[in-house]
């Protein structure tokens, strides 16, 4: 790993401990599995990366660690359609492209909207935090595996 992915996950550690989460060597794991990894990833994933390092880990465990970090909004779970979720570690605002056939996701960074006008026509009903939005198609490989 390089040094500004380490220096990534020092910041991250700091804001954990700010809002008073127990750092364990476990969410170390994770932190530093998603920041090698770079993209969407799912639970299974990381538990079959971090069972490397803590073979008695469980999946649940997992669960708990990502789940600790959606809190703090360090990883955005991405809801997937009859599949399992998603999460993310791009913390910036963007959307998602989900692959109907092979089910890759990536992100999608557009201004689609004016969420202050949103926020605003839905003000009586809820108070909107945050939104994003799925687009479905087919991506590159798939189109070209189609055509022949
Ligand atoms: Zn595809
Ligand atoms: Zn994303």
């Amino acid at each position: 790993m390089d040094s500004s992915g380490l220096k990534d996950i020092n910041a991250k550690v700091e804001y954990l401990k700010k809002n008073k989460r127990r750092i364990t060597p476990q969410l170390l794991e994770v932190l530093r599995i998603i920041s090698r990894n770079g993209g969407h990833f799912t639970a299974s994933d990381i538990y079959n990366e971090i069972k490397k390092t803590f073979p008695s880990i469980s999946l649940n465990t997992v669960y708990c660690i990502l789940k600790k970090l959606n809190t703090v909004g360090d990883v955005q779970e991405v809801v997937t359609l009859g599949k399992e979720t998603n999460y993310c570690p791009n913390g910036k605002q963007h959307h998602h492209v989900i692959c109907t056939k092979c089910k890759k996701i990536e992100d999608v960074e557009l201004k689609l909207f004016d969420i202050n006008a949103v926020k605003k026509q839905m003000e009586t009903d809820y108070e909107i935090e945050n939104y994003s939005v799925m687009f479905n198609g087919f991506c590159k490989v798939c189109r070209v595996k189609g055509a022949s």
